[in-house]
């Protein structure tokens, strides 16, 4: 049985679909309602509620998926910088203190930690896992302090490991993200504002690339820090256009100034991804935008609150002491 933290959100929902569909038993955590339909044992809890029912269930676990966080570098919210450190650290923290140090845990961190690939004419180099972080703004820097709790764990004999996706794409996508944002505005005959120069460039990963990696680390019982991401750097304005080409509309560029947090560009060094995951995900552009056209409404129809109710009900009989 496997527990996935953060199981309503984007890549979770992903993720859950794609492990039940492999058969096997997911315990679905996740503070929002509206757990995925294909989880059969979760519970609606905040991770930070020590009497939440994770404690139990991950002593319980195969391996442990911890998916949750406060995702975003663009949140301006004025508590941004709490909620970051609860979430992304604190929540963290309870996930990899509560479960076995034997029972893996699978954390997904961010490839912003890196700051970005220097932009030089020819050819970049891509991050590389071993790289000098350099996180530029208070998300980053929330993920550099949950992987220094992985390291922690790691060094008490637990085991962990560490995923780095780089901007994640496809259907579900967080509405706040620019490929949804970009999709919307098309579709809504607004113009489709980009940040900073259109040539700032970023890795776009395939979320069901993303998962096939997390997928892979749980099974060949990967430990230390793997990037998911291609290689592959897209323009933001050839993104752009590919949103304009598959929604068969033209649409208007607006240029904005970007944010301290936006580095000019992200690229994954792929070699240990490849080496230890036997695979190196990949982006076929067009084709994940139409998905993420057509399929975004399946994942926004939420699932019904009689389905959590029977979810945490079985959960509650099975994994709560009588
Ligand atoms: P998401 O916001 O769609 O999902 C995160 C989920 O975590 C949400 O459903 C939220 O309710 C839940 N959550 C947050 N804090 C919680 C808490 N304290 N207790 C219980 N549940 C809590 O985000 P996503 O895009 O699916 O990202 C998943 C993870 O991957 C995040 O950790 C994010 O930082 C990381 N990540 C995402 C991307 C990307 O491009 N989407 C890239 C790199 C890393």
């Amino acid at each position: 049985m496997y527990v996935v933290t953060g199981a309503a959100g984007f890549i979770g929902r992903h993720l859950v679909a794609r492990l039940h569909a492999d058969g096997h038993e997911v315990v679905a955590v996740d503070r929002r309602s509206g757990l995925p339909p294909e989880a059969s044992l979760g519970y609606v809890t905040d991770l930070c509620d020590p009497h939440g029912g994770v404690d139990r269930a991950v002593s319980y676990a195969e391996a442990v998926f911890h998916l949750a966080g406060l995702p975003g570098v663009r949140d301006t919210r004025a508590d941004v910088e709490h909620r970051r450190m609860r979430d992304n650290v604190q929540a963290g923290w309870r996930v990899l203190t509560a479960t076995p140090l034997l029972t893996p845990v699978i954390v997904t961190s961010s490839s912003s930690v890196y700051g970005g690939v220097p932009v030089r004419t020819g050819r970049m180099w891509g991050s590389r896992e071993d790289d000098r972080l350099r996180p530029l703004g208070g998300y980053a820097r929330s993920k550099v302090l949950l992987e220094l709790a992985c390291a922690a764990r790691a060094a008490a004999g637990g085991r962990v490991a560490v995923a780095r996706p780089f901007t994640v794409v496809g259907e579900g996508q967080r509405p706040d993200m620019a490929m949804a944002q970009w999709i919307a505005a098309a579709q809504n005959g607004r113009p489709l504002r980009l940040l900073g120069d259109p040539a700032r460039t970023r890795d776009l990963t395939d979320v069901r690339h993303v998962v096939e990696g997390l997928v892979r680390i749980a099974e060949r019982g990967i430990q230390g820090t793997v990037n998911l991401g291609t290689g592959r750097a897209w323009r933001l304005d050839e993104v752009a256009q590919a949103v304009s080409r598959e929604l068969g509309v033209p649409v208007d560029l607006e240029v904005d100034p970007a944010g301290a947090s936006e580095p000019a560009a992200t690229l994954a060094d792929t070699r240990r991804c490849a080496r230890l995951l036997g695979f190196v995900p990949s982006t076929d552009l067009r084709a994940v935008v139409r998905r993420q056209v057509i399929g975004t409404a399946a994942f926004a129809t939420d699932t019904t609150a009689a389905h959590t109710a029977a979810v945490t009900e079985r959960t509650a009989a099975l994994l709560e002491p009588v």
